[in-house]
């Protein structure tokens, strides 16, 4: 059984990844290791921003551990918004005005050259300084209105062409099983288990 700890205080995150690697993993939320510092995500890339996030609660703990970082890339805005997904409309814009910023900038963008994607790098950090990291996507197309009460974020404006609807219509197991975070997640335990 490996011990890791996660990169994360998100509890909904903790059971996520519980549920994909909970039989090859004993998991523990970094607030069960009081006084870490908090990190900021300076990175121009995923990769870096889920790199910076599980070496530092490595360091911390001691504990290999396990950090995520994902977002929307959509491509006739240059992969926009990316590593700014959180923050797009602004620091305190939450959900609602980041989607609202997502519609404006593509209002000419037609049906067709609407293709996004989800993507979720996942970085293992070990005490010793070694990183691994895994990438997992979902690919789609961003709608011209909002469709489904499900999710968060950018969920309600994301049509899954896989699913036939968008991840805010799709019940919540049913995205689970084939987000960008469940392949990152597929990942990490192919790599365990290969170890
Ligand atoms: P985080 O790094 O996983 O916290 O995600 C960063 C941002 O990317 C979130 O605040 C959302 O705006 C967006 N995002 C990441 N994953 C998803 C998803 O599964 N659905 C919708 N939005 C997502």
């Amino acid at each position: 059984m490996f011990q890791l700890v996660l990169a994360t205080n998100n509890i909904h995150k903790v059971k996520e990844v519980e549920s994909i690697i909970g039989d090859i993993a004993v998991i523990k939320p970094l607030s069960a290791f009081p006084g870490a510092p908090a990190v900021e995500e300076t990175g121009s890339t995923f990769a870096e921003n889920a790199v910076l996030k599980a070496k530092a609660a490595a360091a911390h703990t001691g504990w290999p551990a396990l950090a995520d970082d994902s977002g929307l890339e959509v491509t006739a805005l240059g992969g926009k918004p990316g590593v700014f997904s959180a923050r797009f409309a602004g620091p305190s814009a939450g959900d609602e005005g980041n989607n609202a910023k997502l519609l404006e900038e593509m209002r000419r963008v037609p049906p067709g050259q609407r293709e996004a994607r989800f993507v979720c790098c996942m970085a293992l950090a070990w005490p010793d300084g070694k990183v691994w990291t895994t990438t997992g996507t979902h690919s789609g197309w961003i709608l011209m209105e909002p469709r489904g009460k499900n999710g968060f974020g950018y969920d309600p404006l994301f049509y899954s062409p896989e699913l036939g609807m968008t991840f805010a219509e799709a019940p919540p197991e049913m995205k689970n099983r084939v987000s960008h975070r469940a392949r990152a997640l597929a990942g990490v335990r192919n790599h365990l288990l290969s170890l």
